[in-house]
């Protein structure tokens, strides 16, 4: 390959909305036969509403969100975003409420303490993990339900007991379906990778049309994943948007970044998605094999 033409075939990738980082990315994209997709921003739009909110016992709904939605209101993620921008006294609750020792924890949850009391917000395994506070079994019911259904959940804990859980909902973006069948005609293999629980993986990947999921993966094992997928022999491009997603990124033969991602997916990767839209990864694939054919 010339270096000239494979400029060329840079060049008609930023005009359909793809920046490649340099001409030697191209060769290697042609070898792909596996797409890893992370789910949140990716697949899905990342844009969470909070749908459900169910307290324990005595709880009052509204100081559940308000509560979760003060832990959460230094947070980056899509997840803490939606629930601070879910409660209308939420803006209230945070001027009025004093908020300490906020920290996050990639894949795990949030904590802070509101009031003088240390409030939790995360994934339910980090908090029994972590923390020592399982769900009762029928906050674990009504959360395996909404699971079933999509729905992400976090549990809210309180001064070292749980409160209630919240489900969220994200939807796969509109082009989501029609890109993986579009890769699926390329040859490629989808597989569907996320932090999220098992059963909210399972139905989003039947919604788009993917069999093979790897949920429950906390950041450090999404880079696993690539490793285990290219020890089987397997040429692995990795789709992300998120710091969670970096290290993975950069793992993968082909790190390929949504441009609405985080700096860190960024700069992990090889190429970036100017469009937020999973359509772009076969376009880019498809001009990286006919730009190679075109100039041997
Ligand atoms: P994904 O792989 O889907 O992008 P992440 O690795 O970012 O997901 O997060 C995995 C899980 O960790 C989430 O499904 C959620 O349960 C929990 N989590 C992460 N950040 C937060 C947060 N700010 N608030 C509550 N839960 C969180
Ligand atoms: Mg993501």
């Amino acid at each position: 390959a010339t270096p000239m033409a494979l400029l060329v075939g840079t060049g008609r990738g930023a005009r359909i909305g793809i920046l490649i980082r340099g001409p030697q990315v191209l060769e290697s994209t042609r070898r792909i036969d596996t797409v890893v997709l992370d789910k949140t921003g990716t697949v899905t739009t990342g844009r969470m509403s909070l749908t459900d909110a169910v307290p324990a016992g005595d709880v009052a709904r509204d100081e559940l969100v308000r509560f979760a939605a003060a832990a959460e209101a230094g947070s980056e993620h899509p997840i803490g975003r939606a629930i601070a921008a879910s409660s209308a006294s939420s803006t209230a609750a945070s001027s009025t409420s004093t908020v300490e020792a906020f920290a996050a924890e990639p894949g795990g949850g949030v904590q802070a303490v509101i009031d003088g009391r240390l409030v939790v917000v995360g994934r339910p395994g980090w908090l029994a993990d972590a923390w020592s506070i399982p769900l009762p079994t029928d906050l674990d019911a009504a959360r395996a339900d909404l699971e079933t259904r999509g729905r992400t959940v976090v549990a809210v804990a309180c001064d070292g007991a749980a409160r209630g859980i919240l489900a969220l909902a994200d939807e796969p973006k509109p082009t989501s379906a029609a890109a993986v069948a579009a890769l699926r005609r390329l040859g490629l293999e989808p597989v569907l990778l996320t932090g999220d629980h098992d059963r909210v993986a399972q139905a989003i990947a039947a919604e788009i049309g993917i069999a093979d999921v790897r949920a429950d993966v906390r950041p450090a094992g999404k880079a696993a994943v690539i490793r285990e997928l290219r020890a089987d022999g397997r040429v692995v491009a990795m789709v992300g948007d998120g710091v969670n997603d970096a290290a993975a990124l950069a793992t993968a033969d082909l790190g390929i970044a949504m441009g609405s991602g985080t700096d860190a997916a960024i700069a992990a990767s090889d190429l970036t998605l100017m469009r937020d839209d999973l359509a772009a990864v076969g376009d880019a694939i498809r001009l990286s094999r006919r730009t190679l054919r075109t100039i041997k």
